[in-house]
């Protein structure tokens, strides 16, 4: 079907609900409205008809508010007060400074319609206008209650200090390339990025696309607090019973809890063992005394299986010995290290004053070495006298250690 069919049968285009559900709930708590058209008895998307180019910008605009009439009509309808999520191209928004679509949605208001209900999604990084204008107009939409999502954050060009200064209620993250076995590493960590931006700028994350379970559990565990898709939902041309998933929902997070207690406890015991192992290497070589780089000489060669660098500094980060740096099979001194500080490297002090406090190792998160490349982890170990031994650990190591990356 193409555009100019869709414009000549507009009044067979319908709008249909996507639910959206609540991490705290396990309930919809919303849908976001879609563009559907009937054809030869079928439903066929619309989305095709919103990208063509050669669709005039006011046809599009008017079969935008056709749909949205017709979903605002079943909406105040319903005795219920669920989130509107509304899909609006910015670059048409402002044609008119969002007059017309503002204007759509008083007529709502008068007959019912809480406007604190509604969710204008809107994609930040194809708007090709003055971005200060944008601004204007959603601030002047936010003292109606309206509320804000910024969606594919994290996709294509996000320019993440605009999507900073919009303070979206709700950033939209879709989870499509997590779809393989072997996600992208890379965009694995722009997901962790944008979740953090989120936290901070007071925004909740709403992962959309989910489509299989551990995409789910993903998206539970990397501070979800919306979820949408395939596999929760399909759209549907009407709303559905907000429990309908509940009971499964609550079922898969208790499922996603145990596992991941049971990574923690894991996780745990490596830490007290490997511990355990650097205590009594440390033993052996007492007798050495405070000739530190003899002592991470020998910790060397005890370690080798397990390490590829060792150090050690003094609370304030300054390096008291040189580095003992595995290459290839052998060890080299890298005596440039000594005196370098390394309080300026994230959660450096915090670690230091963990360990002072508790009087144990700790394992680093897992970090891509600067140095190697390497997907490492440090293991941090105070050896008294105000002096704290860095070990790290190698990638083939870590590998072979279950419940370490
Ligand atoms: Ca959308």
């Amino acid at each position: 079907m193409d555009s100019l069919d869709i414009l000549t049968s507009a009044d067979r285009a319908l709008p249909y609900f996507q639910p959206i559900y609540s991490a705290d709930g396990q309930i919809v708590i919303g849908y976001e409205i879609l563009g559907r058209i009937e054809y030869n008895d079928k439903i066929i998307s619309m989305g095709p008809f919103f990208m063509d180019e050669s669709v005039p910008e006011e046809y599009k605009i008017e079969m935008d508010d056709l749909i949205l009439a017709k979903a605002l009509d079943l909406a105040v309808s319903e005795n219920d007060s669920f989130l509107l999520f509304i899909n609006r191209d910015a670059n048409l928004l402002m044609m008119d400074q969002g007059e017309s679509f503002l204007g759509l949605l008083k007529e709502y208001e008068e007959r019912g319609l809480a406007l604190d209900r509604i969710v204008l999604e809107i994609t930040e990084h194809n708007f090709k206008g003055d971005f200060g204008r944008l601004q204007h107009m959603l601030t002047y939409f936010r003292t109606y209650g309206i509320k804000l999502a910024i969606e594919n954050a994290g996709q294509e060009s996000s320019n993440l200090d605009r999507i900073g200064k919009l303070s979206p209620d709700i950033l939209k993250i879709g989870l499509q390339p997590l779809v393989t076995t072997s996600p992208d590493e890379a965009y694995h960590h722009v997901l962790q990025s944008i979740a953090l931006l989120a936290r901070k700028i007071g925004a909740a994350v709403l992962y959309e696309d989910i489509e299989v379970n551990f995409q789910l559990q993903y998206a539970w565990k990397t501070g979800g607090r919306f979820f949408q898709g395939y596999y929760l939902s399909h759209p549907e041309g009407h709303f559905i019973e907000k429990t309908l998933h509940k009971d499964k929902l609550a079922g898969e997070f208790r499922q996603f809890i145990q596992r991941e207690k049971n990574k923690l406890e894991k996780f745990h015991q490596l830490s007290q063992s490997f511990s355990e192992r650097v205590q009594e290497s440390l033993a052996k070589f007492k007798k050495i005394g405070s000739d530190y780089d003899a002592l991470i000489r020998e910790l060397s060669l005890d370690l080798t299986d397990c390490s590829f660098r060792i150090y050690i500094c003094n609370e304030e980060g300054f390096q008291q010995t040189e580095n003992i740096f595995k290459s290839g099979e052998t060890w080299v001194s890298q005596p440039e290290y000594k005196l370098k500080n390394w309080s300026w490297r994230p959660y450096f002090l915090e670690t230091i004053f963990r360990m002072r406090r508790n009087n144990r190792g700790y394992f680093s998160d897992l970090y891509r070495d600067i140095e190697t490349g390497e997907s490492i982890r440090t293991f941090s170990y105070p050896i008294g006298e105000g002096l704290y031994l860095f070990i790290d650990l190698p990638y083939a190591y870590l590998y072979d250690q279950d419940g370490m990356l």
